[in-house]
């Protein structure tokens, strides 16, 4: 079996839903389970519906409720008018916006919100859409039928970010999921959703529905996940950026990760890693160009030296300089507990017999972080700083890579370097305004030559 998610984007008006019930058909040999996200856009406004019902304004709250309930009404009316389940959806979803305007009441009275009556409201997205879009899948003749997933996601009670139960998982797809499947039903479930042993509804934190995809077809052992959104997969650099970056069409996890790191939101490595971590091959496709070639991400993929550029702007630096203290063991934990301390994650690290660089891209503490430093050493600040990263497996094994890195630079000024342990990631820190040219030469140098 395969499993197929869709985001939000591909499931919102009929010709998106034309799309997916094309793709869906074209894998029906292959047993598709398929997931679904919330329409485009829900969750964000549910978390504000919580929000704002707890914080003792209700109208407003109501207000955004109205404006989802009069938008999946559309969406109903626009995929399903006319057919036989017309009116069997619309009154499900209906009930649900009940259900979710009771919550919202309850909240204002209490004037507070739970993480779990949060996830109540939060999980509303997707019990909405996973309906809706079984029966628009069946009206395009796909055997289809809604599975609420809270019944198949067995989850920790931690709300906001449960802890999937993956032999429960497994033994609920079993017993839900395959018996449709050797039917030849095709099941829909909503991602991000699900539920504890004593029936009570989760969620496993934010954009949970490549997660649920990742989770599904570990427990059944798929043959490939494929997350389909509105981007052609992941590329070699931020098109933004660098208007030349190309697919990626195979991608090694743990570059994935990297690349995560630096924003590249397609998807996050870990929601995928439970599959990955199988042998399960992920794919990221269009949904709006299905006859693109995708990204594949698999554990293995041929080592490349440079896979893909990525840059982050603003960050600051701040250097430790002490020759006495940082000869003594202790010395880096010294430094390190201070940023500890202070609740700041400290990212690119280099250091040398007499001086310790980080990097911070939250400098919400640095005053205290700066002042408790001072008594271990000589503390200089720098801002306007940014980081621009060479991703690829082969990295480390290749110096030619690195030398070419550092002269593609050519009068950028650089201020720090840092090769990963893991050697995938050479992280180069140089200006601020100078991180945007930064990236287009490296990936020049990389991948213009190439394409020539
Ligand atoms: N609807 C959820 C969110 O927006 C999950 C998802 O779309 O992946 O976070
Ligand atoms: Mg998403």
């Amino acid at each position: 079996m395969i499993v197929v998610k869709f985001g939000g984007t591909s499931v919102g008006d009929a010709a998106a839903i034309a799309r997916t019930a094309a793709i869906v058909r074209g894998r029906l040999d292959r047993k598709p389970v398929v997931v679904v996200s919330a329409l485009a856009g829900t969750t964000n406004q549910l978390i504000e519906i919580a929000t704002h019902a707890a914080g003792g304004q209700l109208i407003v709250a109501l207000t955004i409720l109205e404006e989802l309930r009069a938008r999946h009404f559309a969406v109903v009316d626009e995929l399903l008018a006319g057919d036989r389940a017309h009116a069997e959806v619309a009154t499900e979803t209906g009930a649900l916006f009940d259900e979710l305007a009771h919550l919202a009441e309850a909240l204002s009275v209490l004037g507070h919100a739970t993480p779990r009556s949060q996830d109540a409201v939060a999980a509303m997205g997707e019990r909405l859409s996973a309906p809706i879009v079984a029966a628009a899948l069946a009206r395009a003749g796909i055997p289809a039928r809604w599975v609420d997933a809270r019944r198949v996601m067995a989850t920790s009670d931690e709300f906001g970010r449960a802890e999937p139960k993956a032999d429960e998982i497994a033994l609920a797809c079993r017993a839900e999921l395959a018996p449709l499947l050797r039917e030849g039903v095709v099941p829909v479930l909503g991602g991000y959703i699900g539920g504890t042993a004593s029936g009570i509804t989760t969620t496993l934190g934010r954009g949970g529905s490549d997660f649920s995809a990742s989770l599904f077809g570990a427990a059944m052992d798929a043959e490939a996940i494929e997350i389909w959104t509105d981007v052609d997969g992941m590329l070699t650099a931020d098109p933004r950026v660098v208007p030349d970056a190309r697919l990626i069409e195979h991608i090694r996890f743990d570059e994935a990760a990297e690349l995560a790191s630096f924003g590249a939101k397609v998807l996050h490595p870990s929601t995928i890693a439970p599959a990955v971590k199988r042998g399960i091959p992920v794919f990221v496709f269009n949904s709006r160009r299905p006859e693109g070639a995708g990204t594949r991400i698999t554990f293995d993929a041929p080592r490349l030296a440079v896979r893909a550029i990525a840059g982050r702007p603003r960050t600051v630096v701040v250097k430790v300089r002490s020759p006495r203290m940082l000869a003594r063991p202790g010395a880096l934990r010294a430094i390190f507990a201070v940023f500890e301390a202070n609740r700041t994650s400290v990212d690119v690290v280099a250091t040398s017999e007499v001086s310790v660089s980080v990097t911070l891209d939250d400098d919400q503490h640095l005053d205290a972080v700066v002042a408790q430093l001072s008594a271990l050493g000589d503390v200089t600040v720098e801002r306007g700083r940014g980081i621009v990263a060479l991703v690829g497996a082969g990295l480390g094994e290749s110096t030619a890579t690195m030398a070419r890195a550092l002269g593609a630079l050519g009068d950028l000024r650089l201020h720090m370097v840092s090769l990963s342990a893991t050697g995938i990631n050479l992280t180069l820190i140089v200006d601020d305004d100078s991180v945007h040219e930064a990236m287009r030469r490296l990936h020049r140098a990389f991948f213009a030559a190439e394409a020539a």
